[in-house]
């Protein structure tokens, strides 16, 4: 069997007057996620991700930043039609990702994220794991400045 690897990540200011997208789950914080879509970094980890195994490009290319048909789109359509993108040619072995984030505390609501990305993209949450950490106070994340996500995809051929 063939095998891709590919590789994500993202990055998005935090501001006031905006909702924390992460993983498709709304967090409750003082703060949110800004950005043309819904600013949800991992999904657009897992996005690019995906296109970079089925080396199709990047997230950038498929839903520009500049078109009004993706203004504060729900995340998970993109997620979606990136699936649909690779599908044709590529099952999805399993995700592993990581969300670095000062706060709120993301643990909790890991397995709702998990839940909701294995709708869309029909795999089981055991095949995506999903990991947060802190940058110990450091840099414009330890700040509250922003936050960022890692995703890397393995992908078989069918
Ligand atoms: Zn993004």
């Amino acid at each position: 069997m063939s095998y891709r690897i590919g590789f994500g990540i993202d990055f998005h200011q935090l501001a006031d007057a905006r909702e924390l997208w992460i993983g498709g789950v709304k967090l409750p914080h003082h703060k949110g996620a800004v950005g043309h879509s819904d600013a949800d970094v991992l999904l657009h980890a897992i996005c690019d991700a995906l296109l970079g195994a089925a080396c199709l490009g990047d997230i950038g290319v498929h839903f520009p930043n500049t078109s009004k048909e993706f203004e504060n789109i729900d995340s998970k359509i993109l997620l979606k039609r990136t699936f649909d993108l690779v599908k044709t040619r590529y099952k999805i072995i399993n995700i592993d990702s990581t969300i670095c984030l000062e706060e709120p505390k993301v643990r909790p609501h890991i397995a709702e994220m998990q839940k909701v990305i294995s709708n869309v993209i029909d795999i089981s949450v055991n095949d995506i794991s999903i990991k947060a950490t802190t940058t110990e106070k450091m840099g414009f994340i330890g700040r509250g400045e922003g936050l960022a996500a890692y995703a890397t995809v393995l992908l078989a051929k069918i």
